[in-house]
């Protein structure tokens, strides 16, 4: 096929706002992405039933206000109108069978004596577990609060670098301070994807990146081969590194460092009528089969009710479908559908912001390279967003 500027790999949330700057600066961009559809862990799964449809999100599943460099390729690509509210629910703590509040999971005392130390501890060079114990307690931190802390990138959270957990980012004021997207998240990725500029290529994985006069030749597994001066990877960090084993050796063994978990998502449908528990947006429970699950019920439905169970790796599926029957309390047979998804997600550790420094270190004196993900600024979209921005930045600087 003909030339292009960039040839950008991965068509997740990082790589497609990349591409989305690249053909913004009208750039010739190519994306490839290894799945049926662009999205990553941008994953709504739709079910329609006689004319009733619904979706779930398998991975992310909430946006916020100071997300402003998504909203703004949202508004370019004139949905912002798909923009909905998510429902008051809370967030709940299943416990001795029990699903129960947040706060019942808390030792008020503990808190009031360790609260104070907001205003004195800075995160810096803290992990989670660190810093969170003196703000919370310890007992308030071992007994409720890390569990929460482990939902968020479904893995155990305890040496996670502090200041990357939560961050505070200016918000935009004219934007709910959190919601969704009428049709899920994925349908954001879908919108970019279809931006006039960007050829998009999915179904087929990358395999192999060579350098040959002077540009990258990307081969993917069906034996196309894309030609770039330029090139992009927005991968999880280990196919970023076996993929660069041929071109840059310094910065895939860099990249090779990282280390990373699997989640593995079960997503179920349910009549309304066929479950009782109360709405909730999700349930958390300590040391159990999954990190979380995550409800549809932020976005009422009239017929249906969604819960995405994220499982720690490596269960059978007679375990996994065993505690969501127990969970929802419900029959399997009451189980109208269900969809899965693998993501993967990075497992930062305390001095990630020194690999970080070192991996643009080495970027900068690479061929025309670059790097986005959600392992540089952290694992929330606004993270990815950010990086691809910072990426295009460089990139369009000539650097
Ligand atoms: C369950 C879950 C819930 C989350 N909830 C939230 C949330 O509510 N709010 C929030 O801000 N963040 C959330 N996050 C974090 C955020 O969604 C992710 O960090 C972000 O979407 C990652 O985007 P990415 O493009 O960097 O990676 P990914 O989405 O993982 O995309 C990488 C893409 O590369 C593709 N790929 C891999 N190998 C190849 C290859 N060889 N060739 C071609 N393509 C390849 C993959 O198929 C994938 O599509 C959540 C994450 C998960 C997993």
């Amino acid at each position: 096929m003909a030339q292009q500027d960039v040839v950008i790999i991965g068509g997740g949330i990082s790589g497609l706002s990349l591409a989305f700057y690249c053909s913004q600066a009208g750039m010739k961009t190519t994306l490839i992405e290894k799945d049926k559809a662009v999205g990553g862990s941008f994953a709504s799964h739709h079910y329609s039933s006689n004319g009733d449809s619904f979706w779930l999100e398998l991975g992310a599943h909430t946006c916020y206000s100071s997300y402003q460099n998504l909203l703004g390729i949202v508004d370019a690509c004139g949905i912002f109108d798909t923009i909905i509210p998510r429902e008051k629910v809370p967030f709940t703590l299943l416990r001795d069978g029990e699903v129960k509040s947040f706060m019942s999971g808390l030792g008020i005392p503990e808190l009031l004596v360790s609260a104070p130390n907001l205003f004195r501890l800075k995160k810096d060079n803290m992990t989670v577990k660190e810093y969170y114990s003196k703000i919370v307690g310890a007992n308030n931190y071992s007994n409720t609060v890390s569990h929460f802390f482990n939902a968020v990138p479904s893995q155990v959270t305890d040496d996670f670098p502090a200041d990357m957990m939560f961050k505070s980012r200016p918000k935009r004021k004219d934007v709910l301070k959190n919601y969704t997207f009428r049709d899920g998240l994925q349908s954001v990725a879908h919108a970019i994807a279809a931006r006039k500029g960007i050829d998009v290529r999915t179904g087929s994985a990358a395999e192999s990146v060579t350098i040959s006069g002077g540009n990258y030749v990307v081969r993917t597994e069906d034996g196309q081969e894309y030609t770039a001066g330029s090139l992009a990877l927005a991968l999880p960090s280990a196919a970023a590194s076996r993929l660069l084993q041929n071109v840059n050796q310094a910065v895939a063994h860099h990249l090779s460092l990282l280390k990373y978990a699997d989640v593995d998502s079960v997503g179920v449908v349910v009549r309304k009528e066929n479950v009782s528990l109360k709405p909730v947006a999700a349930i958390i429970s300590p040391n159990d089969t999954f990190f979380s699950v995550v409800s549809r019920d932020t976005v009422k439905d009239d017929n249906f009710r969604g819960f995405a169970f994220h499982f720690r790796p490596g269960l059978d599926d007679n375990a996994k479908f065993k505690r969501i029957s127990d969970v929802l309390g419900i029959g399997l047979p009451k189980i109208e559908h269900t969809f899965t998804k693998m993501n993967i997600v990075p497992s930062l550790r305390k001095g990630h912001r020194e690999w970080a420094r070192k991996a643009d270190d080495l970027l900068a004196g690479a061929r025309k390279l670059y790097l986005s993900g959600n392992y540089f600024g952290g694992m929330a979209i606004e993270d990815c967003v950010s990086r691809s921005h910072d990426e295009f930045d460089r990139m369009a600087g000539g650097k």
